[in-house]
Order: structure tokens, then C-alpha cells, then sequence
């Protein structure tokens, strides 16, 4: 069934990844496809910091972290965290999936009311689902049907509590939500915002700021969620807010209560990717993938891009396989995105860049497109 829509998906095995370079099926080819926008994930100091992490701690947490998996290094990484994103407080979980179905049902329940984006990820439909709320979808970055909802809500739901969900940077259409007018709305109705920040975190803003930061809107944003395991090149999610969410998310949230603390050496690689971020080596990463975007852009004649993900929508699935297999011909790795990741009839290329590119790969990549079509 799956195979005959072109739907089936297997999985490839890694047989060596190195900064943008990736070993397939004993072929090296040219990555075009992580998320890991700063080449954090092979970073000396950070590996350094992980391993150093694993000698002093082991290489387990060996419980929950309100068991005896609290470590000094989980509780550092929060408040180191909690300073990078301007809040009270933050809390880290073992993956982003894990932060996001945590905690949208201990925010939201059966009484209440939570409007999301239509291209928001899996997980945060899946927490609003597990939540059991009343789940309106609006139209990508429509803010009059996002107001109707509000309206709607506030009419028919006063006494209930209302939650906009929607990301920062969109995972698979790199564009972003506008911001400074969904602030407006949810203040003007008295709703609070949850908003991802996965591909946003160490990539927009100073530092770890994400787009809120960087648009001064920290503060506004009740529930700013993110990744470790993007741009800062390590692995895990967090929610950082303030000091009443986190102390509610430590007992309510069911992905963090029942779960193994993530390693302490997971945390400390997570430090040491932080204190890069924020430091001269992080603005000077992020300039290299600015530079990196605009060759891009350039080179294709589209107008720069607002974020590191690049979709070349294709439509059909059959389409997008071809040129996947193309592209590897040629040398270079961009998986085929499919439904269910994104709606039917929208499969694309979702090319990714990284200040680790050098110019002649990504000249490289714009010929071998042009090549193609
Ligand atoms: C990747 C991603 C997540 C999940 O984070 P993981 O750490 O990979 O579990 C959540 N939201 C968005 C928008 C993502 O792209």
C-alpha cells in the first residue's frame, strides 16, 4: 500500500558522518540535509566536554531526575539556559518530542482551548491531542483566521484557558511566523503562546535567543520550547519561562517525571555547545552561514532566505524520489521529504545549509539543480 503511493520509507545506514560529509552505501557524498546548522554536532570542544562529561559522572543517569538523576551538570545547563533566553527559569527533557507532549497537556485540558498552525510538527499536534482540548487549526500564518478563532473562543469558552501553538522557524517550509502580530492578538484576547523554537535556537538572535529574542519579544512569549539537538549540535528539548511553568512542568509533566534524566555528559556537551553559541565563535559561525545563504540565493536567483532550510517544493512524491536519485548521482545527499512530514502533492527537497559549507559545494549543489530540471 505504502509502497505503491511511493510512501515506503527504510531506513539508510550512516556509515560515517563528518561535518558536511556523509558516508552512504560506501559513496561520500555532500550533506544537504542535517540540522545541524553551526557544524556543532562534530565540534572538538564539544565532543571534548562530552566525554570529559562521561568520566566524571558515567555515562548514565541512572533515574528520573526526581529520583537520583538530578545531576550539578543538569542543573547548571538549565540555569545557564534559563540566562541565554532571558527567563526565570527552564527545564530540559531527553528529546524536543518529549518537552512538547509533556507539556501542552499539563497546560491545556478538556475545558480549554488551543489554536495551532496548520503546518506545526507532529509533536505539538500530538500534545494537544493528549491534552484532550478543543484543537482549532488555522491556515499557515493566517492571522485573520487565527483572530476569528480567538473571538470564537472568547464567546463561546470565557472562563476557558486558550493557547496559540505555532513554531518560530517552520521545520520543513524554513519561513517564520509573524511574530510581533500573533504577541498582539494573544495579548488582545488574553491567550497565552507556546511557540517552538527548534530550527530558530542558536540560528536567529544573539546567542541562544531564537527569533523571540532577537525580536525583544522574550518576554511576551509564555512558553518559549526548543531543541539541543539542531544547531547546538548535542541532543534533547527544553521549555524555559518562568519559575511557576517549570515548577509545574517538574510534576506534571508525564515525559519528565517517568523518564531517565538525560545523560549528565549529554548535558555537559549541551553546556559547552551553549557557551559557543554565545560567543564570538557563535556570531562568527552565524556570519559564515549567512554568507552561505545569500551564494545560495544568489546563485539561484531567489530572494535571501530567512532562515537555513531551503524547501524546493516538487509536488508529486514520484518527482521527488527521481531527483533525490539524481542528486546522489551527482554527489550529494538531500533526501526526498514526503507525505505524512508535509501535505500530499507538496514532496520536496528540503535543502539545508550549514556555516560548514564551503561555497564550491554549494556552487557544486546549484549546478547539479540547474542540471536537473
Ligand atoms: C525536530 C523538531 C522537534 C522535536 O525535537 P527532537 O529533539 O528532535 O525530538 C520539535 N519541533 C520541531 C519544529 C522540530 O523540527
Amino acid at each position: 500500500m505504502l509502497e505503491q503511493q511511493g510512501l515506503h520509507r527504510t531506513l539508510r545506514v550512516v556509515e560515517s558522518i563528518h561535518g558536511t560529509r556523509i558516508t552512504i552505501g560506501g559513496r561520500e557524498l555532500i550533506n544537504f540535509s542535517s540540522n545541524d546548522y553551526l557544524g556543532l554536532a562534530s565540534h572538538p570542544a564539544i565532543a571534548e566536554a562530552m566525554g570529559e562529561g562521561a568520566r566524571r559522572w558515567g555515562t548514565g543517569s541512572t533515574a528520573s531526575r526526581l529520583i537520583c538523576g538530578n545531576t550539578a551538570e543538569h542543573v547548571a545547563l538549565e540555569e545557564e539556559l534559563a540566562a541565554a533566553k532571558g527567563t526565570e527559569s527552564a527545564l530540559v527533557f531527553s528529546t524536543g518530542v518529549a518537552a512538547a507532549t509533556g507539556t501542552i497537556p499539563v497546560l491545556a485540558g478538556k475545558e480549554d482551548v488551543i489554536l495551532m498552525d496548520k503546518l506545526a510538527h507532529a509533536c505539538l499536534i500530538d500534545g494537544a491531542r493528549a491534552s484532550r482540548a478543543i484543537l482549532r487549526v488555522f491556515p499557515h500564518n493566517d492571522l485573520e483566521k487565527m483572530e476569528s478563532h480567538l473571538r470564537w473562543a472568547r464567546e463561546k469558552h470565557p472562563a476557558s484557558r486558550v493557547m496559540i501553538i505555532t513554531e518560530s522557524v517552520f521545520s520543513m517550509d524554513g519561513d517564520l511566523a509573524p511574530l510581533f502580530e500573533i504577541v498582539a492578538l494573544k495579548e488582545r484576547y488574553g491567550a497565552i503562546l507556546l511557540l517552538d523554537e527548534a530550527h530558530a535556537v542558536g540560528v536567529r538572535g544573539a546567542g541562544a535567543q531564537g527569533l523571540a529574542g532577537e525580536l525583544g519579544l522574550g518576554d511576551q512569549v509564555e512558553i518559549q520550547m526548543g531543541t539541543l539537538g539542531k544547531a547546538l549540535g548535542v541532543s534533547g528539548g527544553y521549555i524555559a519561562g518562568s519559575r511557576v511553568l517549570i515548577d509545574y512542568l517538574i510534576n506534571c509533566a508525564r515525559s519528565f517525571v517517568f523518564s531517565t534524566a538525560p545523560s549528565p555528559a549529554v548535558a555537559a556537551a549541551c553546556r559547552a555547545s551553549l557557551r559557543i553559541v554565545q560567543s564570538p565563535e557563535g556570531d562568527a559561525l552565524r556570519a559564515d552561514l549567512q554568507e552561505n545563504l545569500c551564494l545560495f540565493a544568489s546563485e539561484m536567483k531567489l530572494s535571501d532566505s530567512p532562515s537555513a532550510i531551503l524547501p524546493l517544493i516538487l509536488g508529486s512524491e514520484e518527482r521527488a524520489m527521481q531527483e533525490t536519485t539524481w542528486l546522489q548521482q551527482a554527489g550529494f545527499f538531500i533526501p526526498a521529504i514526503r507525505y505524512p512530514t508535509v501535505p500530499r502533492n507538496t514532496a520536496r527537497l528540503r535543502i539545508t545549509l550549514s556555516s560548514a559549507h564551503k561555497p564550491e559545494q554549494i556552487r557544486g549543489l546549484v549546478s547539479a539543480l540547474k542540471g536537473s530540471v
